[in-house]
C-alpha cells in the first residue's frame, strides 16, 4: 500500500474505518486475496470501460506503478492542452488519483490557460452509489489543485451497453463536502487503531482473518448477531465489553441500555448464552407444520448486472410421497428466462404443501417475475404458501454464530456443500462462463450448488423441528 491517500480510502471510510486504518498499518500479508467473483467483477469492469472508450480519440498515460512518471506524462498532456485523457494520473498535497478520463473544457482560467480539465469516471454499476460520487469528487478536489482552477463537476458514466439505467449523472463538485470526509482519512490512518465491528459485511472484506480471530479473541460483544453500531458503544461505554458480560446481565439491566427495548433484549442474552455456553437456546418456540407430502424447499440463482437483471435457476427439493427429489427451472440463456419462468409455474401449480425459502431473495424475486412477464395467479397462490425459515430461525433460536446466513447456519448443523460451486457469487461467475464458454460442467456446478442450497435448507427446517420439539 503506498502512503498518498486515494478515492480507495473515501470509498472504504463509508464501510468501516478500520479498513482504512488496516490498509496503512496492517500486514499487508494477511489479506484475503480477492475471490473469483471479485477477480470476474473486476474483468467486467475493465471490459465494459474499454467498450465505452472505444469510440474517442484518446491520449492514453502508461506507467501507473510509477506514479511520479505518470503525473509527469499527463501534466504534459495537459499543458498541450489535449481532448481526452486516459487515465491520466493526479498528484496533490499527499493525494493519489486516476480518473478515467479528463476531459478539456473551453473557458476558465487554469494554469495552463484559457481551458481546463473535468473528470469523467465509467462505471458498469446500474446507479450512481454515494462512493461513486465521493470518487468523481475526490478527482475534481486533485484536478482544482493541479491545474489551479475548481472543474464545476464530474460526470459518470454508469450502466452497460445494454442501455437503461442512469447512463449520464453530473456529480456537482462540493468542496466541502470531500474536504471533511479528505479530513476523516486523515484522523483514521493518523489515530488510534479502531476497534473490530463484526457485521455480516466482514465476510466480503478482505481484512476478515485479522478481525474475527482478534474479535473472538477479545470476546467481542460486536460478534453478537444484529447488534446494531450505537447499541454496541453503548454497551462498552457502560464497561459491558465482553460476550460473558452480556450473558451475566438481567433482562433489566439490558433495558437500560441506549438502543436496547423490551423485544430485543431477550434476544440478545439468549445469544450471549448461547456464545457462552456454546450451545442453541430457544428464545421461543417456531410455529412450524410437522413434514407432509408436497412440502418443498426452494432457493432462486440470479444475477443484476450491467443492466442485465436474470434469474436463471429455480430450485425445489420437493417431497412427492414419502420421498424427496430435487427439479429445477434452468435459463439456458438469459433470454429463455420467460420460459424458464411458466414452465416453474407449472410444476409449482401442482403442489400444495408448505414452501420453505431461507431468507427475502427468494420473494422478491419472484415479485420481479411477475413484473417481467406474468403469471400473477399462480406466483400468488406460490407466494402465499412460503414460509421464511430465516426469519424464523434468528426469531425463535439463538446460535454461538456471528450470524444466521443459510452458509454459517447449516455447516454448524454438519451440513456441507459438495459441489465445485460453494457459494452464490461464484455461481454467478459459472454461469458467466458456461454463457462465454458453452462448456456444460459450468452449468453443471451452477446446478449442484442449487441443490445443495435446497438440501441445506431442509437440514435446517428438520433440525429445527427437532430442536423446539425436544
Ligand atoms: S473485517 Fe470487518 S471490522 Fe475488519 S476491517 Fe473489514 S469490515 Fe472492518
Amino acid at each position: 500500500m503506498s502512503d498518498f491517500i486515494t478515492a480507495q480510502d473515501i470509498t472504504n471510510l463509508s464501510k468501516c474505518r478500520r479498513i482504512v486504518y488496516l490498509d496503512r498499518h496492517g500486514d499487508p500479508a494477511l489479506r484475503v486475496e480477492p475471490s473469483e467473483y471479485e477477480r470476474w467483477l473486476m474483468e467486467q469492469g475493465i471490459e465494459f470501460e474499454q467498450q465505452a472508450i472505444a469510440d474517442y480519440d484518446l491520449y492514453v498515460v502508461h506507467a501507473p506503478e510509477d506514479p511520479q512518471a505518470a503525473f509527469g506524462a499527463t501534466l504534459q498532456l495537459m499543458r498541450h492542452g489535449v481532448e481526452m485523457i486516459y487515465q491520466g494520473t493526479l498528484l496533490y498535497e499527499g493525494l493519489h488519483g486516476r480518473p478515467d478520463l479528463l476531459v478539456r473544457v473551453d473557458g476558465g482560467a487554469s494554469r495552463f490557460g484559457g481551458y481546463y480539465y473535468r473528470p469523467v469516471d465509467i462505471k458498469s454499476a446500474r446507479r450512481a452509489s454515494d462512493s461513486h460520487r465521493h470518487q468523481v469528487m475526490f478527482y475534481c478536489y486533485l484536478l482544482h489543485g493541479v491545474q489551479g482552477f475548481a472543474p464545476d463537476g464530474a460526470l459518470l458514466l454508469n450502466g452497460g451497453p445494454e442501455g437503461g439505467g442512469d447512463t449520464e449523472i453530473e456529480v456537482p463538485y462540493a468542496q466541502d463536502e470531500i474536504l471533511a470526509l479528505l479530513n476523516e482519512v486523515i484522523d483514521t490512518i493518523d489515530g488510534d487503531e479502531p476497534r473490530p465491528f463484526i457485521t455480516s459485511a466482514c465476510q466480503g472484506c478482505r481484512w476478515r482473518n485479522v478481525c474475527l480471530p482478534l474479535a473472538e479473541k477479545m470476546r467481542d460483544v460486536s460478534l453478537l448477531p444484529g447488534i446494531r453500531r450505537d447499541t454496541w458503544q453503548a454497551l462498552h461505554e457502560r464497561g459491558v465489553r465482553t460476550l460473558e458480560q452480556v450473558a451475566a446481565l438481567t433482562l433489566d439491566e439490558l433495558i437500560r441500555v441506549d438502543g436496547i427495548g423490551r423485544k430485543t433484549a431477550p434476544r440478545l442474552l439468549a445469544r450471549a448464552r448461547a456464545h457462552v455456553e456454546q450451545r442453541a437456546v430457544l428464545v421461543e418456540p417456531p410455529r412450524l407444520a410437522p413434514p407432509v407430502p408436497g412440502e418443498s424447499f426452494f432457493d432462486i440463482e440470479g444475477f443484476s448486472h450491467k443492466n442485465v437483471d436474470c434469474y436463471y435457476l429455480l430450485g425445489l427439493l420437493v417431497r412427492r410421497g414419502e420421498e424427496y427429489a430435487f427439479e429445477y427451472d434452468l435459463a439456458e440463456r438469459p433470454e429463455d428466462e420467460r420460459e424458464m419462468w411458466f414452465s416453474f409455474l407449472d410444476r409449482v401449480d401442482t403442489l400444495d404443501g408448505p414452501v420453505y425459502h431461507y431468507g427475502a431473495y427468494e420473494r422478491t424475486a419472484i415479485g420481479r417475475l411477475v413484473e417481467r412477464h406474468g403469471g400473477g395467479a399462480p406466483a400468488r397462490r406460490f407466494l402465499d404458501r412460503f414460509v421464511d425459515l430465516h426469519r424464523l430461525l434468528k426469531n425463535s433460536v439463538a446460535l454461538p454464530l456471528h450470524g444466521y446466513s443459510l452458509k454459517q447456519v447449516a455447516p454448524w448443523l454438519g451440513f456441507e456443500w459438495t459441489g465445485f460451486t460453494q457459494a452464490a457469487p461464484e455461481s454467478i461467475v459459472e454461469y458467466h462462463r458456461w454463457l462465454e464458454t458453452g462448456e456444460r460442467q459450468h452449468l453443471e456446478h451452477v446446478i449442484v450448488y442449487n441443490r445443495d442450497d435446497v438440501l441445506a435448507t431442509r437440514v435446517v427446517r428438520d433440525w429445527l423441528l427437532n430442536f423446539s420439539s425436544t
